[in-house]
C-alpha cells in the first residue's frame, strides 16, 4: 500500500480479493473524474433564525458515474484521503465554490469542508490564498468547516494553520460538534466563529432529555464565547421550534432545503430579495 499514499496508480494482481479490486476500480474512476473536473458541488442553505434569511451555503461534494450512480461523499472523500488525492480534490472543490459564490450576493458566505489531511502538507493557506486571488472571491466570504479529528494529531500545528487562515478574515467553524473526540479545551486554544451541532443530537431532540441538555449546553458555551451556533439536520417543524427556543442562531437541514445546484441557490436568494 506504500505507493498508494503517494498517489501512484495501483495495479491488479490475482491475489487481490474482490473488495480490494472494487476499491481500486473506484479509485481509478475517481482519479479520472478529478482529472476531468467532473466532481460536482451541491449547496445547502443555512438560515439565520433572527431574520429568516439565507446567510450562507455549505458546499457538499457530489460525484456520480453513469454505471455506478451517485457515490456518497463520505465514501469518496475517505478514498481521496487514502490515496493521496485529497489536496487536489479539495483545491478543485474550493475553486469551484469560489467561482459559484461570485454569482451570489455579497452578504452570502460560502462554507467549504476541509479534511484533516489537507493540513498535512503545510501548504493549505498558500493554496487557499492563491485560489482566492485567482478567482477574485473575497476571503471574508469564505468559511471552512473542520471536524474535531483535525486537532487530535498535532494540535499546535493545526491551530497555527487555522490562525493563519483566520488572519485573512476567513471564518472557521467546528463541524459535527459533540460526536467523536470533541474536547472543550479546543475552545481555549482557538476561537472558532461557529459551532455546528451534529445532526444526531437534532434528530434525538424531541424524545431525549440528554440531547436537549447537550444542545442547551453548547448554546450556552457558544454565547459566552461569541460563536454562532448552527444546528444541522433539521428535518421537522418541531425540531426547528425546539432549536429556536434553545437559542440556536442558525439552522440547516432538509426542512429548510436539501442541497441544491448553484443556480437553484441564485433563484432562492432572488426570490428572497423580492419578499
Ligand atoms: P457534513 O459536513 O456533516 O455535511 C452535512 C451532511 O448532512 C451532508 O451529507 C448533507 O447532505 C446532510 N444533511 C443535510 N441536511 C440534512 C437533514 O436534514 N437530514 C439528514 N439526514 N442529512 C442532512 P453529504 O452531502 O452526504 O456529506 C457527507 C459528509 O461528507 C459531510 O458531512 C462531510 O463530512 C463530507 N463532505 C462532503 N463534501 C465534502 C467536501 O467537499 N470536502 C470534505 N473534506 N468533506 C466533504
Ligand atoms: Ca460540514
Ligand atoms: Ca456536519
Ligand atoms: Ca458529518
Amino acid at each position: 500500500a506504500k505507493n498508494e499514499a503517494k498517489g501512484e496508480p495501483c495495479f491488479f494482481d490475482d491475489e487481490m480479493d474482490a473488495a480490494e479490486r472494487d476499491r481500486r476500480t473506484l479509485e481509478r474512476d475517481m482519479r479520472t473524474a478529478i482529472e476531468e473536473g467532473r466532481i460536482d458541488i451541491a449547496y445547502q442553505p443555512i438560515v439565520c433564525v433572527a431574520t429568516g434569511e439565507i446567510t450562507s451555503v455549505e458546499a457538499l461534494a457530489r460525484w456520480s458515474e453513469p454505471d455506478r450512480g451517485a457515490i456518497p461523499p463520505d465514501i469518496f472523500i475517505a478514498l481521496a484521503e487514502d490515496c493521496g488525492l485529497i489536496d487536489e480534490l479539495g483545491e478543485q472543490i474550493l475553486r469551484r465554490a469560489c467561482i459559484d459564490g461570485l454569482a451570489w450576493p455579497e452578504k452570502l458566505k460560502v462554507a467549504v469542508n476541509l479534511s484533516p489531511r489537507q493540513f498535512y502538507s503545510g501548504m493549505l493557506t498558500d493554496t487557499v490564498l492563491r485560489v482566492v486571488e485567482e478567482t477574485g472571491f473575497p476571503a471574508h466570504r469564505l468559511q471552512f468547516e473542520i471536524t474535531e479529528n483535525l486537532v487530535i494529531q498535532n494540535a499546535a500545528e493545526a491551530f497555527s494553520q487555522l490562525e493563519e487562515l483566520k488572519s485573512h478574515a476567513i471564518g472557521i467553524s467546528i463541524d459535527d460538534f459533540g460526536i467523536g473526540y470533541s474536547s472543550l479545551s479546543y475552545f481555549q486554544s482557538f476561537s472558532f466563529n461557529k459551532v455546528k451541532i451534529d445532526k444526531s443530537f437534532v434528530s434525538e431532540l424531541d424524545h431525549s432529555k440528554a440531547a436537549k441538555a447537550i444542545v442547551q449546553a453548547v448554546v450556552g458555551l457558544a454565547t459566552q464565547l461569541s460563536m454562532s451556533v448552527v444546528a444541522e439536520g433539521v428535518e421537522t417543524p418541531l425540531q426547528r421550534q425546539m432549536l429556536e427556543d434553545l437559542g440556536c442562531s442558525h439552522l440547516q437541514g432538509y426542512l429548510i432545503s436539501r442541497p441544491v445546484s448553484a443556480s437553484a441557490i441564485s433563484a432562492m436568494v432572488i426570490s428572497e430579495a423580492a419578499l
